[in-house]
């Protein structure tokens, strides 16, 4: 009898695992509780892929010999805990591609608590304008299970959140980056913040001599815990202060990088993307790809030819003088810090959402010494105001986006910011993240240019 692979959730990583567990000769069955995307419906029947929607079938379920989760379903949901009680192991999609991949292939994996994707993006563009034979995947685009089926490549960059990590062991990238750790997603971790952290160095779990690892020197998370992880593997720190025995660093505008010379630095202003923790993230990149060989020179001059994805401080257009930022994909305060601290006041800042438990504290000083003015775009707009009202007098509530641009265009004058990087989640008002980034920048730009 064919040996059973079950798959959790159908969404890009899992029909990615389903098409790759068929062409390899099991008997495939992929179950979702929500409805099947129409696209990946069509994909399962052409494929002649068994499957279930709307429900979980446990008989189904029970006869796996494995079985590939989602990242999106939680470990502690009935289905998983039904499985785990029975003893299927459960891995991630992209757990389950490594086991088909040729041996030469080699991984820079990514994780942290933010900047995974600009990393990710980063860390491929400049291995493709350098002319590598390189595929990305993980939390972004064609999952690496649907391109082990169709084609392979030499290189892959993998962008790992902590949910793939959880159920990954075997995965052995040659590079492995950590970017930072801050608390997020909590509600996955039992509200222990170790437990996250846990699951974000496992990224190095499987690291020999020969491979390399990259962190953020600073990092307090990361510091708090690396001396108790043996990990056998070149490490290379990053460091936003000068620090000759990091791999790299940036004082003001500069990059240095000590791992090949302490004499020569390069102008961080040439790069596309600004802010100290685009700096991190540009150092992690290049450095990831000079871990295989690259040069750090080629590596910078292609990193100038970076185009982010949308709504990460993405300038969206000059209204009445003001300039107008989309920072939707800013959920947690970290990431708003880097946002205040990149952007020069004044700064009329949108903010709200679903709060996560967010402390606010570490605004302070930029809210303070930055902002003029909080619309706070909120269903709720208790949390937001409990946290940062103490530090600011003018707020305007309000619970549209078009309700916040119009507000924003009575307050601006001339050389103001108007940044919407939120702190929290969307979806109190929104769809996702991309939608509401999407509705700020069309009504901006519908404002600019009139129908
Ligand atoms: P992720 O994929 O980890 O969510 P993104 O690159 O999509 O990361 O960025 C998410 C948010 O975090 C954006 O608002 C971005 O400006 C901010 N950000 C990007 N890089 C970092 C970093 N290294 N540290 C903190 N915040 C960051």
């Amino acid at each position: 009898m064919k040996e059973r692979i079950v798959i959790l959730g159908s969404g890009e990583s899992g029909v990615g695992a389903a098409l790759l567990a068929k062409s390899k000769g099991f008997d495939v069955f992929v179950t979702d509780k929500n409805s099947i995307p129409n696209s990946y419906r069509k994909e399962l029947i052409e494929a002649k892929i068994e499957f279930e929607e709307g429900q979980h079938s446990m008989d189904s379920i029970l006869s796996a010999s494995t079985v590939v989760k989602s990242p999106g379903i939680p470990s502690t949901s009935d289905v998983v805990l039904q499985i785990k009680r029975s003893g299927i192991p459960i891995i991630s999609e992209i757990e389950f591609a490594y086991k088909y991949v040729s041996p030469s292939t080699r991984f820079i994996a990514i994780t942290g608590s933010n900047g995974k994707t600009t990393t990710t993006l980063l860390t491929y563009h400049i291995a493709q304008t350098l002319g590598w034979n390189v595929g990305l995947a993980g939390n972004i685009g064609t999952s690496l299970a649907r391109q082990i089926v169709d084609t392979a490549h030499d290189v892959y960059i993998v962008e790992l959140s902590s949910f793939q990590l959880d159920d990954m062991y075997a995965f052995h990238p040659s590079v492995a980056v950590l970017l930072n750790i801050t608390p997020d997603h909590l509600d996955r971790y039992e509200y222990q913040f170790e437990k996250y952290i846990q699951s974000k160095f496992r990224i190095t779990q499987q690291l020999t001599e020969k491979d390399t690892f990259i962190y953020y020197a600073e990092d307090a998370a990361i510091q708090s815990v690396l001396s108790a992880y043996l990990i056998p593997a070149k490490k290379w720190s990053i460091a936003l202060q000068a620090n000759s025995n990091a791999a790299a660093y940036s004082t003001k505008d500069q990059f240095n990088f000590p791992i090949i010379s302490t004499s020569s630095v390069w102008d961080s202003k040439l790069l596309p993307i600004q802010g100290k923790h685009n700096q991190l993230n540009a150092m992690a990149a290049i450095l990831a790809v000079h871990a295989l060989g690259a040069s750090i020179e080629e590596s910078f001059s292609a990193a100038q030819s970076f185009k982010n994805a949308p709504h990460r401080l993405e300038k969206v257009g000059v209204l009445n003088g003001a300039l107008y930022v989309n920072d939707s994909k800013a959920t947690n305060v970290d990431s708003v810090w880097y946002a205040l601290d990149a952007t020069p006041a004044p700064i009329v800042w949108i903010a709200g959402g679903v709060d996560k438990g967010n402390d606010y504290s570490t605004l302070r000083p930029f809210i303070e010494g930055k902002v003029k003015t909080l619309i706070s775009l909120n269903k709720d707009h208790s949390k937001l105001l409990a946290g940062v009202g103490p530090y600011i007098s003018s707020i305007i509530e309000v619970n549209s986006m078009e309700e916040a641009i119009e507000k924003a265009m009575t307050l601006t004058e001339e050389g103001d910011t108007v940044l919407l990087s939120p702190a929290c989640a969307s979806f109190d008002l929104f769809k996702n993240y991309e939608d509401r980034g999407n509705q700020f920048r069309s009504i901006v730009q519908r404002h600019i240019r009139p129908l």
